[in-house]
């Protein structure tokens, strides 16, 4: 592909993948979780290159969908994939009335996440080595479901560590199933416990007292809202658990705020929300200056995965990968993605390393 390459059509591709995981029914938004939701983003270029890229649409794909096809693919089409800087700048500014984060910015993460993979492509290089990485294996880390029940996260947990992860990630907000958990698991291995912001910070500090010789290696979104930075801060000095957070934390603007209110220790951009490699790249640099920790939020298995991937073997750091512990019924990239022993092996292609499986795309395309 010249760097005169040009965008000729934008497609927004919604998939429905059924998962199975260990435990039982996970609720979310007032119905059973069953199947991820995938927007795949596809530009085709006048040269005949495709890129990939993967828009947040987890119980949101028909928005998403909309939102990339009707407020964005007008800016994108007929523009230079060299002109990705400008072009971002340009979604970003055209929609931000529709809100800096949600819906609109993860729509405009697929489409970033598009371009570079064109980018890397056209150099003929995979993203991670365009961006001056040689990392080939990450450590994973199990991120597990929400189960609430004590016996269950004990097996989970065990049966994580039985398939060779050596960090897992709990999605509880009581004490006793992290509890369970550390007994399983013994003392050596890192445990991180996620709240998604289930708790008043009266409840956090109830919580956290109890905790704190469960020895967490990060305790991430403790309190509601996510945006009350001064709340983490506090929480923070008052216990001594390393805090984490991101997923809920849009464009390095708002990262760099919460850097300020000194409220994490764990700084976690999602690359199919946050505003995708761009915004990615930038909140790393602003993390870096300030010595904190970044650790990714990938909870998800498309071009979004890859990216994560070839973004943290760029990294200098020993950075996990986040695995969701589920079994999507198909892959998009075949065996290529999963871990082994707690491992991943970084896809060497070019761009974001594989290109999605057009069977698979094809079955699990949803139309309604
Ligand atoms: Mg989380």
């Amino acid at each position: 592909m010249s760097e005169a390459a040009k965008v000729v059509s934008v497609e927004a591709i919604p998939l429905k993948i059924p998962f199975t995981h260990g435990g039982p029914s996970v609720s979310w938004a007032g119905s059973d979780w069953q199947a991820l939701e995938i927007v795949l983003v596809r530009l085709q270029t006048d040269s005949g290159l495709v890129g990939w890229g993967e828009a947040f649409s987890y119980n949101c794909r028909r928005a998403v969908v909309a939102m990339i096809e009707d407020s964005a693919a007008n800016v994108l089409v007929d523009k230079l994939v060299s002109e990705r800087a400008q072009i971002m700048h340009e979604l970003q500014v055209g929609m931000h009335l529709w809100g800096r984060y949600g819906i609109s910015m993860f729509a405009i993460s697929g489409i970033d996440i598009a371009l570079w993979d064109l980018t890397a492509k056209a150099a003929d290089r995979s993203l991670g080595q365009m961006l001056g990485g040689n990392k080939k294996i990450l450590p994973a880390y199990a991120s597990l479901l929400k189960y609430r029940d004590p016996e269950v996260v004990a097996e989970q947990t065990a049966d994580a560590i039985a398939n060779g992860y050596g960090l897992i990630k709990l999605h509880e907000s009581t004490v006793e199933p992290v509890k369970a958990a550390r007994d399983v698991a013994g003392s050596e291995v890192p445990i991180m416990l996620d709240v998604n912001c289930a708790w008043s910070i009266s409840e956090a500090r109830q919580i956290m007292q109890q905790l704190v010789d469960c020895n967490l290696y990060w305790l991430e979104e403790p309190v509601w809202p996510p945006e009350n930075f001064s709340a983490l801060s506090t929480l923070r000095a008052e216990y001594g658990i390393p805090i984490a957070s991101g997923e809920n934390v849009c464009t390095h603007w708002q990262f760099e705020s919460m850097f300020d209110a000194n409220a994490v220790d764990v700084a976690q951009p999602s690359v199919t929300k946050v505003g995708g490699v761009t915004e990615f790249l930038e909140v790393e640099k602003a993390a870096r200056e300030r010595k904190i920790t970044v650790a990714p939020h990938s909870p998800y298995f498309g071009p979004g995965f890859l990216a994560t991937a070839q973004l943290i073997s760029a990294m200098d750091e020993d950075v996990p990968f986040e695995r969701f512990y589920m079994a999507p019924e198909a892959s998009l990239f075949g065996t290529a993605i999963d871990p082994v022993d707690g491992e991943l092996l970084v896809p060497q292609g070019p761009g974001l390393g594989l290109d999605p499986d057009p069977d698979v795309i094809l079955e699990y395309r949803v139309h309604d």
